[in-house]
């Protein structure tokens, strides 16, 4: 089984913006931005802006991070995220997610300027993507596919499950995995014997948010898997995937930690290039 690792394909898309992060700086005189919102004070949720923020400064990008207690309020929000709508160091806005159960996402998400939305969690996105034309592909399920064609993995023509259906992972990775040609089951927390789908698959994202979900018996032998699911215990970081019995089944998994997670990453460093590119198109 080959452990297919995150860091090496993020490396290599990161080293690949450099020209355009170059083009960028100076064409405006000033490097693309993103802007990042955290609510709360989410352990697992600091870490992750932590090395967001940190991903950009290595790709040569500013950043700029704003934090909120769990106690602040809609209009407060909409004020900052209005704020870096309009400032044009800005190429992209960032809502840490989740967000505290008394803040409506969907809401907070409606505030950001879609041309700044490097999640493509706007509805204007989503629309986008779902039409064939994405202004930006969600950075999970991107990190994915670029994954999978670092490790030449083939997609067309074969079984791809996905497990989970969230807007922000399995929804738009079985939309990736459609256009790339494969036929695609997207299963769900009401799936009825998910196992009778998950084994027949060639290529499964495990992206339910359930520790240890599936295993060695849910698999066909050779099957390729990704693991998209974290979760924090006394052993450290875990997926959905357990790893018992896997090393001479599968022909590739990826791991918890260092898999999907620097991918994820890199992919919002690159989505926020990318929008920044489009607003110098549009402002030439
Ligand atoms: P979510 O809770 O929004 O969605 C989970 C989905 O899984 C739902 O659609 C649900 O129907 C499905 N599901 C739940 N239980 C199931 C079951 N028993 N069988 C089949 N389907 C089931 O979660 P999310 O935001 O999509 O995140 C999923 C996991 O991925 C979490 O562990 C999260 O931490 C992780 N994640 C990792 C990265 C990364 O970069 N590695 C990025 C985003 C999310």
């Amino acid at each position: 089984m080959k452990v297919l690792e995150g860091k090496s394909p993020a490396a290599h898309e990161t080293a690949c913006l450099k020209p355009e992060v170059e083009k960028i700086k100076k064409h405006f005189g000033f490097p693309p931005g993103l802007a990042v919102i955290l609510v709360g004070e989410d352990p697992a949720s600091q870490i992750y802006v932590g090395r967001k923020i940190k991903a950009c400064a290595e790709a040569g990008l500013q950043s700029w991070k704003k934090e909120f207690p769990s106690s602040v309020t809609l209009s407060e929000l909409k004020s900052q995220i209005q704020e870096f709508n309009e400032n044009p160091q800005v190429h992209g806005i960032l809502v840490q997610l989740p967000l505290p159960p008394s803040l409506n996402s969907e809401e907070v998400l409606s505030y950001i300027n879609p041309h700044k939305d490097p999640d493509g969690l706007t509805l204007e996105n989503r629309a986008l993507f779902w039409a064939g034309t994405p202004r930006v592909v969600p950075c999970t399920p991107f990190g994915i596919m670029k994954m999978l064609k670092f490790y030449d993995i083939p997609i067309e023509g074969r079984n791809a499950v996905v497990v989970g259906r969230s807007q922000i992972v399995g929804l738009p990775a079985a939309g990736q995995l459609l256009s790339h040609n494969a036929t695609v089951t997207l299963c769900h927390s009401r799936t009825k014997n998910l196992m009778e789908h998950t084994s027949q698959a060639d290529i499964v994202i495990a992206c339910a948010g359930k520790r240890g979900l599936l295993g060695r018996e849910d698999f066909k032998k050779g099957a390729v898997v990704v693991d998209v699911g974290i979760h924090r215990g006394d052993q450290g970081l875990e997926g959905d995937v357990k790893k018992e019995g896997l090393e001479d089944w599968l022909s590739g998994l990826t791991p918890v930690p260092g898999g999907v997670g620097p991918m994820t990453i890199a992919m919002l460093v690159a989505n926020t290039v990318h929008l920044a590119g489009l607003s110098l198109t549009k402002s030439q």
